[in-house]
């Protein structure tokens, strides 16, 4: 595009000027000035998917006022599928503008590119300092944090396979908070999260989602939100059993349902195993991300059964204040005060 290129002659102007003007004084002081820069400043929350990092993002921002929350789930960037791609709500969302949070649809721009998230995404976090407040960078897509932060970005390297590629080079001034979990525990409770949204009504979501010509369309090489967990899973399903032709579930659809179910489950464990592995592959390689462990907290969930009026309900609040969110205001409050 037009942009591009334009912005390609530029960053070719910019790192030929030394070299045209070497040893006069413009280029010292071309040095001492770049030097001197600060760079700007964003706080990072990263971790697997269902770790609590929307929550964190919400009890700091609120805290960190002003601030605006720039969303790296790169599911979550489209419009749709709210509730199977666990988008924060609105009644969550209300105290903290949210950036990148449904805005893209499917349909009109394919798939959105990790390049293409750092061009738009470096616009709106300028945008957001210009106004003099804290960019947060909340979402569990590594390769969409990585293409936004680095200084320089190769589309075309795959990072996360060739570890030798993993740049620790920045070009914001980052506060990393790592929300983790023991893996036995934050696996039970994915488990519980899926039956969680399956109850809130992911399953009439993707009904709805297929009740269209959605169904005929060949999801072999799906693209965009297409590929979200839920999707491929329960297209199968529908195939089997379009909707709204049925009501209720007799004992072979329940078998096919459950059969979708488990394969939700099985794939969101990967899933978080895999964004697991990219963190550490991120620590290896010198990012300095600052671990918070929120085991004890998911242990608390799972027996927690829902009602108010037990004393589960209070305790993994307590723990989750105690073990993560009062240690993750002490790192940003140092950082931003820095
Ligand atoms: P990246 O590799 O870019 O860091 P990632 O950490 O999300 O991204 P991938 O291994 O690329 O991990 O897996 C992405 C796949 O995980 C998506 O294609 C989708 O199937 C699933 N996925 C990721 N986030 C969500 C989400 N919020 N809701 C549903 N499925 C998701």
């Amino acid at each position: 595009s037009k942009r591009r290129r334009r912005r390609l002659i530029l960053a070719a102007c910019t790192t030929a000027a030394p070299a045209t003007v070497s040893s006069s004084g413009v280029q010292q002081h071309n040095h001492h000035h770049r030097q001197q820069r600060k760079k700007d400043k964003m706080v990072v929350i990263m971790g697997a998917t269902g770790t609590g990092k929307s929550r964190l993002s919400i009890n700091l921002a609120t805290r960190f006022s002003p601030c605006e929350i720039v969303n790296s789930d790169k599911m979550q960037v489209y419009k749709g599928l709210d509730i199977t791609t666990n988008k924060i709500s609105f009644h969550d969302r209300r105290e903290v503008p949210h950036h990148f949070l449904g805005e893209f649809d499917t349909d009109e721009v394919g798939e959105l590119s990790a390049s293409a998230f750092r061009e738009r995404a470096e616009l709106t976090i300028s945008d957001i300092i210009s106004r003099k407040r804290t960019p947060f960078l909340v979402g569990g897509s590594n390769s969409f944090v990585y293409s936004l932060l680095v200084e320089e970005y190769d589309p075309d390297s795959d990072v996360f396979n060739d570890s030798n590629s993993v740049s620790s080079k920045l070009r914001y001034d980052c506060c990393f908070l790592w929300v983790d979990s023991s893996l036995p525990v934050l696996y039970e409770y994915l488990d519980k999260r899926v039956d969680d949204m399956l109850d809130l009504g992911m399953f009439r979501e993707l009904a709805q989602f297929f009740d269209s010509d959605e169904l005929d369309r060949d999801l072999e090489i799906p693209a965009g939100l297409r590929k979200a967990i839920g999707v491929p899973e329960f297209h199968r399903y529908f195939k089997k059993y379009p909707p709204g032709k049925y009501k209720g579930l007799d004992r072979v659809r329940r078998g096919a349902y459950e059969d979708a179910v488990r394969e939700i489950k099985e794939n969101t464990r990967q899933l978080a195993k895999r964004q697991i592995g990219k963190i550490m592959r991120l620590t290896r390689a010198g990012w300095d991300l600052r671990r918070l462990d929120a085991t004890a907290t998911f242990r608390l969930l799972l027996m927690d059964d829902g009602s108010d009026d037990d004393d589960s309900g209070s305790d993994w609040r307590s723990v989750w204040e105690r073990q993560v969110l009062e240690p993750s205001v002490k790192i940003v409050k140092r950082f931003l005060e820095d």
